[in-house]
């Protein structure tokens, strides 16, 4: 099962790009692949990161109305069972008569009866749940069916009362995770947009009932303006609210944010107004109180409505590398144009040839540039691949110390994205991409 064809000629770039340079990898490649699965290599991981990193700064560190959690994969499956995900979790599947294929049949055009691909008869819809299920425990006897977790915000649900007695939180507050969540998706593909193996970025934000609609729209309009942030084209990024039919089973009302991928709009982010759906099914299931004291109210116990913000880490990485996808045709290049503050690496460092105390000045400048900010050193190849190369993994700066360093003990500096070249003083180089990228 090696990665589905692509029919979008970017994307098939795009997936090229990314194996050519070690951003992701076919999970499991040397055996065939896996589908849906993907493997993040030494770039992939430093721009994954660095996207994590930025959600937690601005959802958790930087305000004083959200914490932060890590909850584990495996839960009771009572859990699954008060959430609704065992009845409702699921899509419905069709399969074609002939080729065998499955189709989420909303993901076909309405009506269709015959197999998009080979023609064949397609059998009636089932339901089909998607949540992958495992065992816990050694024996068959002693061992109890749970499941993979489909969505990190139960683990904040029904850690609530925990968070509440252990902390001095005042509504409204927020909770916020990030981790992995397993789905078994009918259909897969575009590159890491749907996979079965994901990250999210999920954080509850628990408030009075009756104050839905305004912190909706707050969070809606907050976490747009996230992405914008992160240096995407803000008209390629839109806002799109769900109607009636679309909602799932525990929201009233839900925006997503999508992006104008190679394939249409489509959703990046979810942020859900969940009501007291969740705490009134955990406190129904598991009969705890998960409430909370009004003391502004006269102590009253209410239960929290919550407005849910949830991301796919994968789906902003696809979302990153596919608006940062630029060839530049005039000078027959491919650049990844990521936000300083995205990019894997900041800056290179490069002598021009190995010889005449050309490698011990680019050395020593790399090691002092390294103690700030994430450099990476290269002598191999001539000059212009090693543009090439960083180009492609969206290095913003390059840094060549050449014959003349020795003599004006400076460097020349090219920009990535406008190659324009100026020559500084190798005393100011920190300085200067300080201001430049904020080191
Ligand atoms: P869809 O309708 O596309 O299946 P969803 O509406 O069920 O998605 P949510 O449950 O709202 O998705 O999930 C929240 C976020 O988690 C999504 O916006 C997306 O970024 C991410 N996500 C969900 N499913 C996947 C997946 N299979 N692969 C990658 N990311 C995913």
């Amino acid at each position: 099962m090696a990665t589905k064809p692509m029919s979008y000629p970017i994307m098939e770039k795009l997936v090229a790009l990314s194996r050519r340079r070690g951003f992701l990898f076919q999970s499991s490649e040397i055996y065939d692949g896996i589908n849906a699965v993907y493997d993040y290599g030494p770039m992939g991981v430093e721009l994954k990161r660095n996207i994590k990193d930025l959600w937690w700064q601005d959802m958790v560190r930087s305000r004083e109305d959200i914490l932060g959690m890590d909850t584990a994969i495996l839960m009771h499956p009572r859990v699954w069972e008060a959430s609704g995900h065992v009845n409702n979790f699921h899509d419905p599947m069709t399969e074609c008569k002939k080729c065998r294929r499955r189709y989420r049949v909303d993901h076909l055009p309405e009506g269709t009866k015959d197999c998009p691909e080979c023609g064949g008869e397609l059998a009636e819809a089932k339901q089909f749940n998607l949540m992958f299920r495992t065992k816990l425990g050694s024996t068959d006897e002693g061992s109890m069916d749970v499941y993979l977790r489909p969505e990190t915000a139960q683990g904040i649900f029904v850690n609530f009362a925990n968070v509440v007695a252990s902390n001095r939180v005042k509504l409204p507050f927020g909770i916020a995770q990030l981790g992995k969540a397993f789905r078994n998706e009918i259909t897969t593909g575009n590159f890491i947009f749907r996979t079965r193996e994901f990250e999210q970025m999920e954080m509850e934000f628990f408030i009075h009932p009756g104050e839905n609609a305004r912190w909706l729209e707050y969070w809606a309009e907050e976490r747009l303006n996230w992405y914008k942030s992160l240096g995407i084209s803000p008209e390629k990024l839109r806002l799109r609210a769900h109607g009636p039919d679309e909602l799932a089973h525990y929201s009233s009302a839900c925006y997503d944010v999508e992006y104008a991928f190679p394939y249409g709009f489509s959703e990046v982010e979810g942020i859900a107004d969940r009501g007291t759906y969740d705490l009134d099914q955990h406190n129904a299931f598991s009969k705890k109180k998960l409430d909370y004291i009004d003391q502004e109210n006269g102590g009253v116990r209410i239960v929290p409505a919550v407005i849910e913000t949830s991301a796919g880490v994968d789906r902003s990485v696809l979302t990153v590398m596919t608006d940062a996808f630029w060839e530049d045709e005039a000078n027959e290049r491919i650049v990844m144009r990521f936000s300083p503050k995205l990019a894997p690496y900041k800056a290179a460092v490069f002598p021009l040839f190995k010889k005449e105390g050309m490698p011990e000045i680019a050395r020593k400048l790399y090691e002092q540039l390294r103690r700030h900010t994430a450099v990476i050193y290269d002598d191999g190849g001539s000059i212009g691949k090693r543009y090439r190369r960083q180009d492609e993994i969206g290095t913003p700066f390059c840094l060549t110390v050449d014959h003349e360093s020795l003599n004006d003990h400076a460097v020349t500096l090219r920009d990535r994205d406008s190659l324009e070249q100026i020559r500084i003083p190798i005393g100011k180089v920190p300085d200067i991409l300080k201001e430049k990228i904020g080191l």
